[in-house]
């Protein structure tokens, strides 16, 4: 038995000494990016993992290996009476990392795990998921190699290399500020579009690693702390203040200008009956009678500044009115019963005079150039309805539709991810320090400086 203790701690005087020269190896390399835990799914049953190269399990709790697997070797991980299974041999851990075998000595070339068909960076933790059955798996990382994931997946190798650069330091600083959201999960931040979504070692390109390199450890602080960097793809023309949104106001998160006309995601429409929306709004639990009307103040060029809209003109209250009562919603629970893409959009009531398919379709979207030939319903028939702005009423006949015509994608707050690769692409002569300007632009007053 002491015999065993002893070995156990000559095991970890070698490995310190091994730790401690890899240490002096990469002593001129420039400073590591600090741990991140990223929670990658809970509630699990079964948990599937590789490598492609040697890897080990280990016991967090002790350090002690508990399983060395050579390159491409599958674990089947599962939990029997409370304690964990590795292809059907009972484990006596709490909480177990698996790990590349080597250490890492080059950069971006080491071995990836992979879980559940998904290739990661750095290592995985698996615990018992807390307060409910199944097991947590958390990618341990550094914070650098989780920004090259969350880039990967959402720009290409065209992106222009400020735009790529700005977005790099927003990541970061995001990270940073919501890093141990899900503490009580057992990890910093989530992989879903809660967090920002991160789907591990996947479409990373060289432009995303040079633009980390560059700005490595660089963060937008506001009094000497990291921001929260909210961003989205577009924001449909000018951006919206925090509080519109998220209920907290944060200094450096107002609305401004946004440069992303050009977006895929600038404008976009739906058609509902209204009948399709009563339905909705009923099953969401919304009791009013049958549907009369929808108020909601028409959009105008923001600045806005009135009590339902925020001052890009994101909705923040819609009331539909029915026979028996309203039932008022936030811009958020209608985008979430309606599926749509921001909450930036305008109302519109109408019964196409013909074809509703060429009709509508050729002039929707240039309402305010073009004559829509439509019906309009007769604005006095509900007897009971005031015809004050922003009502807009649904007459009950054939046909009849409710057109919402919107602008940008995502929560409009903070970083438009179209409107600043629009800026460096328009940008003349941009200097290699250009993305200072772009996020200087979307977060106001706030500082860039090294955070580690
Ligand atoms: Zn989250």
């Amino acid at each position: 038995m002491k015999g065993q203790v002893w070995t156990k701690r000559l095991a970890g005087l070698l490995l310190g000494l091994v730790l401690f020269c890899g240490t002096s190896v990469v002593a001129a390399a420039p400073v590591a990016s600090p741990p991140i835990r990223i929670g990658l799914m809970t509630q699990q049953f079964g948990i599937l993992a590789s490598s492609n190269g040697g890897f080990q399990v280990v016991n967090v709790d002790d350090g002690k290996i508990l399983g060395e697997f050579t390159a491409g070797a599958k674990l089947r991980i599962g939990l029997r009476e409370g304690k964990f299974v590795i292809n059907n041999a009972i484990v006596n851990s709490d909480r177990m990392r698996i790990e590349p075998q080597k250490p890492k000595n080059i950069e971006r070339e080491d071995r990836l795990l992979e879980i559940n068909n998904r290739r990661y960076r750095g290592a995985v933790e698996i615990f018992r998921t807390q307060g409910a059955a199944g097991m947590t798996a958390v990618n341990v990382l550094p914070l650098d190699e989780y920004v090259y994931g969350v880039l990967g997946l959402s720009l290409t190798p065209e992106w222009p290399e400020q735009a790529v650069k700005a977005q790099a330091v927003v990541v970061r600083s995001f990270a940073l500020y919501h890093s141990g959201k899900h503490k009580n999960e057992g990890f910093d931040l989530c992989d879903t579009g809660d967090c920002l979504v991160y789907e591990g070692q996947t479409q990373e390109n060289p432009k995303i690693w040079q633009a980390i390199e560059a700005t490595r450890g660089l963060a937008l602080l506001y009094q000497n702390y990291p921001v929260a960097a909210y961003l989205h793809l577009s924001s449909g023309g000018y951006t919206e203040n925090s509080e519109s949104v998220f209920a907290k106001a944060y200094p450096y998160l107002r609305g401004v200008p946004d440069f992303d006309q050009t977006s895929p995601y600038f404008r976009w429409q739906k058609r509902i009956t209204p009948q399709e929306l009563e339905g909705l709004l009923k099953g969401a639990g919304y009791n009013f009678g049958a549907l009369t009307a929808i108020e909601i103040s028409r959009r105008t060029p923001p600045p806005m500044n009135v009590s339902d809209r925020g001052v890009s003109g994101r909705i923040r209250m819609i009331t539909f009115i029915g026979k028996d009562g309203i039932a008022a919603l936030t811009g958020e629970q209608i985008q979430k019963l309606l599926s749509l893409p921001s909450t930036l959009f305008d109302v519109t009531v109408a019964v196409p005079l013909s074809n509703i398919d060429s009709n509508i379709t050729d002039s929707y979207g240039d309402r305010d150039t073009k004559q829509i030939q439509i019906n309009l319903p007769p604005s006095a028939s509900a007897g009971l309805l005031t015809d004050r702005p922003g009502i807009h009423r649904i007459s009950g006949k054939p046909n009849e539709l409710v057109f919402l015509e919107g602008f940008g994608w995502g929560h409009g707050v903070g970083f438009s991810q179209w409107g600043a690769k629009t800026m460096a692409e328009k940008a003349i002569n941009p200097g290699s320090d250009y993305y200072m300007s772009i996020l200087k632009h979307y977060f106001q007053g706030v500082r860039i400086d090294k955070w580690y």
